[in-house]
C-alpha cells in the first residue's frame, strides 16, 4: 500500500491558477476523493499525479519515491476515465492486456492476469468480445480491469461514473469501493457529485478555485463544515446570518429575521454579525409550547417525496427555513398555518466571524 504526498503543488494556465499551492497527505490504502465544482482544479491535480500535466511548483511522492519528475509510464498508476477510453479496435482482453504488453510481461502471464482481472470486475468470459458489443457499465468495468491488471501503486479515477445511468452508478460505485478495499489499493477519486463522494470515500478534500477548502472524513465534513461553501456544497442546508444578541450559558443568542436562535458559543461581540449552518434534517416540527429550542413561522411550502417530507417555513423577510423529515403522516402540511420547529444547538455549525 502506497502513501501519496502532495506538497505545495502549483499549476497555472495563462491567468488561471488551476491548482494554487495544494498539500495533501493521502494514506496508504485510502480512497481519497477530490470534490468540487467545475473548474476548481481537481482534474488538473489528478492529471499531475498521473503524469499527464506538468507541475509549475511543488512535488508529489509515492511513499519515499518522488514521482512528479518521472514520465507517466514510470509512475505505476492505473487510470480510469469518465469516457472509458477503451481502444475500439482491440477485444476486451486486448484492452486489458495493453499495459502488460507495454511492460514486456511474458505472454503466458498476460493471459492468466487478464483472466483474473476480468473475473474481478465480473466480466469473466467476455475476453473475446468487441467493445461495441458492450454496455456503458461493462465498458467501464473493462477500463477498471485494465487499470488494475498492472497492479498499480495508485489507482486514479476521474469522474468514472458520470456517463452511467442512475442505478448503474450506484452499483458501480459499490463495486469500485469493494474492489479497492479488497485489493487494499490507494485510490484518488475525482467527482463533482457530493453524494458519490460521501458514499465512497475514506476522506474527502473539498476544492474551490484551486485551493483546499476542507479535508476530512465524509461524516465530519458533512456535520461540521469549515466554511459556508463546504456546508452548501455537501448538501442542502440553511445558511443563516444574524446579529449576536448576548450569551446564554454555553450558547450565543443570535437574532435572525426577528427569530432568536441559540447557537454554540464562539468569540463574538454583542451586535456583531454571525453566520451558521443548520441542516434541514436537524429541524423538526413540534407542537407550540414545546420545551426545547424552537423558532416559529409560517408554512409556505410542502413537498411529499415518498419517504421524505420537505417543508419551508418563513420566519421573516429572508429565504424560508428548509425542513426535511421522514414522512410519518403526522404533520398536516397546510400552507399558511403557523408552525413551530425545534432544533438542537449541537447540530448547528457556526462559522468564524
Ligand atoms: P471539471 O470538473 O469541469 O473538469 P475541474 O475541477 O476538474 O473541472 P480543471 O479541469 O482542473 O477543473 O480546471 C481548472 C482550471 O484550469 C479551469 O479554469 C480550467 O479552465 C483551467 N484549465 C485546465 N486545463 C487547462 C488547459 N490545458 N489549458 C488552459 N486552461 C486549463
Amino acid at each position: 500500500m502506497t502513501a501519496v504526498t502532495i506538497s505545495r503543488v502549483e499549476r497555472t494556465f495563462g491567468a488561471v491558477r488551476a491548482v494554487a499551492g495544494v498539500s495533501i497527505d493521502i494514506r496508504p490504502g485510502e480512497l481519497f476523493t477530490l470534490l468540487g465544482p467545475s473548474g476548481c482544479g481537481k482534474t488538473t491535480l489528478l492529471r499531475m499525479i498521473a503524469g499527464f500535466c506538468d507541475l509549475d511548483g511543488g512535488s508529489i511522492h509515492f511513499g519515499e519515491r518522488r514521482i512528479d519528475t518521472l514520465p507517466a509510464h514510470r509512475r505505476n498508476t492505473g487510470m480510469v476515465f469518465q469516457n472509458y477510453a477503451i481502444f475500439p479496435n482491440l477485444t476486451v482482453a486486448g484492452n486489458v492486456a495493453y499495459g502488460l504488453k507495454a511492460r514486456g510481461v511474458a505472454s503466458a502471464d498476460i493471459g492468466r492476469r487478464v483472466g483474473r482481472a476480468l473475473e474481478l470486475v465480473h466480466l469473466g468470459g467476455y475476453g473475446e468480445r468487441q467493445p461495441f458489443q458492450l454496455s456503458g457499465g461493462q465498458l467501464q468495468r473493462v477500463a477498471l480491469a485494465r487499470a488494475l491488471v498492472i497492479e498499480p501503486d495508485v489507482l486514479l479515477l476521474d469522474e468514472p461514473l458520470s456517463n452511467l445511468d442512475a442505478q448503474l452508478r450506484l452499483d458501480m460505485r459499490r463495486e469500485i469501493r469493494t474492489l479497492q478495499q479488497t485489493l487494499g489499493i490507494t485510490a484518488v477519486y475525482v467527482t463533482h457529485d457530493q453524494e458519490e463522494a460521501l458514499a465512497i470515500s475514506d476522506r474527502i478534500a473539498v476544492m474551490r478555485a484551486g485551493q483546499l477548502e476542507q479535508v476530512g472524513q465524509p461524516a465530519a465534513i458533512y456535520r461540521t463544515p469549515a466554511t459556508p461553501f463546504v456546508a452548501e456544497f455537501l448538501g442542502a442546508t440553511n445558511l443563516l446570518t444574524g446579529t449576536v444578541g448576548g450569551r446564554d450559558g454555553d450558547l450565543l443568542v443570535v437574532d435572525v429575521q426577528g427569530c432568536r436562535f441559540r447557537v454554540p458559543a464562539v468569540e463574538a461581540a454583542v451586535g456583531s454579525t454571525l453566520s451558521f449552518s443548520l441542516r434541514p434534517e436537524a429541524l423538526q416540527p413540534v407542537a407550540a409550547g414545546h420545551p426545547g429550542h424552537t423558532v416559529s413561522g409560517e408554512l409556505v411550502a410542502a413537498e411529499h417525496l415518498g419517504a421524505l417530507l420537505r417543508l419551508e417555513v418563513r420566519l421573516g423577510d429572508g429565504p424560508p427555513l428548509r425542513v426535511a423529515m421522514l414522512d410519518d403522516g403526522q404533520v398536516a402540511p397546510a400552507i399558511g398555518r403557523a408552525v413551530t420547529v425545534a432544533y438542537d444547538p449541537a447540530r448547528i455549525t457556526v462559522f468564524a466571524p
